[in-house]
């Protein structure tokens, strides 16, 4: 069943990296590798990436990195350590290496880069890099820009071309980087930490932003939480671990070009543009914290307002188990209670409704007389399991819970409706119903972290870790790695 546990062996002197496959599963398997001879003792595979100066004995006490990629995993460690590997750091002290029982974690090598797309075109781009800068990149020798420089950059038939006045650069992927160190590139006109690459995808160039991590985190906690004094800060810190643990989370996806877009389809990232004292104090002050569950990245999930009851994601995103992200009471009175967007409501006429179903197909006609709307079962949140509109002459629609709120939009920017958890008001007179008030509670999907609670759980002192095992209860906070 299980191949060869040196799946792969290639012998670098005095380096070597080994990559093999080791087994684990959901129990808490122990197995353990003597160089050379490996007993496994489980069922599903998982690839580690190891690297050593010399040749070690190692041993893993913890089996519990299930259901991880099976592709390889990208080495980007440093090369001194005993061992790099993005996936080994969560089993702090459970390996032993050499006999030695080395920790995994606090290792500053097992820092990791990440590539964050910042733009995808096929068109050609020109533009001045303003800092002395390096080009450089496979077959291409390093050459140094001592100055600022007009680029031009095209991609045909998966072969990108750099065009400067000291002449022309291909490849598949270019990159550039700052000559001096505190000077930073700039695209798009936004500066940008860590480096520049254009990767051709046949007839595109992308644009990616390649840094280290925690660089990154910089340029994201502050487009998270818009509130800003020492009050909030343990929110802020919250936003930076659940940040980094989607990042990480993304990162070992290993996807082909890049690993996160810079926008809130991932997560909203603006360089160096919008970081500010706090919340890069924030992100120092929880350098390489993540949260894990069972000794891998959590899935983390945040919405704006829980409406007091966070949801279970099964009840939002399908049939899914995560027992960390089931819903929980977000206090007594509810820390979010006291924001703008803790109420809202609604008011349709009969023909809005109308309209909406009909764009939602769920009628082929506009010529429906609306008799009743009701919710017939509600989730422990109060959130509606579903909605049930009547029509004259025609069934029962029932819309799911997970759906209302795509069909019933919010009148004011005509979005999506800001939760399913509201009270209906049927206003009728002899002709019918005239008027439709829905009273809700809550803004967002409801899953995991409630925003406006964690800033007022810090607001009344509660430490960040408290805040998160609040609301993805069963997670540890683990720290990767430090400065
Ligand atoms: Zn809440």
């Amino acid at each position: 069943m299980v191949p060869s546990p040196f799946g792969k062996t290639t012998s670098r002197t005095p380096l070597f990296t080994v990559i093999f496959l080791a087994a684990c599963s959901f129990c808490a398997a122990i197995f353990s590798f003597a160089f050379g001879t490996a007993p496994v003792k489980s069922s599903s595979l998982t690839k580690f990436t190891l690297a050593s100066a010399a040749p070690f004995q190692f041993k893993l006490l913890d089996g519990s990195s299930s259901a991880l990629s099976t592709q390889p995993l990208r080495f980007l460690g440093g090369t001194s350590s005993a061992f790099s590997t993005p996936l080994l750091r969560f089993f702090s002290g459970s390996v032993s290496i050499n006999g030695a029982g080395q920790s995994l974690l606090n290792n500053p090598s097992l820092r990791q880069n990440i590539r964050v797309i910042l733009d995808d075109t096929d068109k050609q781009i020109s533009y001045e890099v303003k800092i002395p800068f390096v080009i450089y990149g496979e077959k291409i020798a390093e050459t140094e820009f001592e100055e600022g420089s007009e680029v031009s950059v095209k991609s045909v038939g998966g072969i990108v071309t750099v065009s400067t006045p000291k002449g022309e650069y291909t490849g598949r992927l270019i990159r550039l980087r700052a000559k001096l160190q505190d000077e930073y590139l700039n695209y798009n006109k936004k500066y940008f930490r860590g480096e520049i690459w254009f990767q051709a995808q046949n007839s595109r160039t992308l644009v990616i932003n390649y840094l280290d991590l925690e660089d990154y985190l910089l340029g994201v906690v502050p487009l998270e939480i818009g509130l800003k004094d020492n009050h909030y800060f343990e929110a802020l810190k919250c936003a930076a671990v659940a940040a980094r643990t989607f990042a990480i989370n993304r990162i070992w996806e290993n996807r082909a070009f890049y690993d996160v877009t810079a926008t809130v389809k991932d997560q909203a990232y603006g360089g160096l543009d919008v970081e500010t004292g706090i919340d890069s104090r924030s992100v120092i002050e929880t350098t390489g914290y993540i949260l894990t569950y069972k000794s891998k990245p959590a899935i983390v999930f945040y919405s704006a307002n829980c409406g007091g009851y966070t949801e279970d994601i099964a009840n939002v995103f399908g049939p899914v188990n995560l027992p960390y992200l089931k819903g929980v009471q977000d206090g007594d009175p509810p820390y979010c209670e006291r924001s703008p967007s803790f109420r809202w409501s609604e008011n349709y006429t009969p023909a809005e409704i109308i309209r909406f179903l009909f764009d939602a197909k769920y009628i082929k006609s506009l010529n429906y007389i609306l008799e009743n709307l009701e919710i017939p079962e509600r989730y422990t949140s109060g959130r509606a399991k579903s909605l049930i509109v009547r029509l004259k002459e025609h069934k029962p629609i029932v819309i799911p819970g997970n759906k209302i709120r795509e069909v019933i939009k919010s009148k004011k920017d005509n979005s999506i409706l800001r939760s399913s958890n509201f009270e209906i008001e049927i206003v009728k007179n002899g002709n019918g119903v005239t008027k439709i008030k829905l009273t809700g509670k809550g803004n967002g999907h409801g899953v995991g972290m409630c925003q406006w609670g964690a800033l007022n759980q810090s607001r009344a002192g509660v430490p960040y870790n408290e805040i998160l095992q609040h609301y993805f209860p069963g997670t540890e906070l683990t720290q990767a790695y430090t400065n």
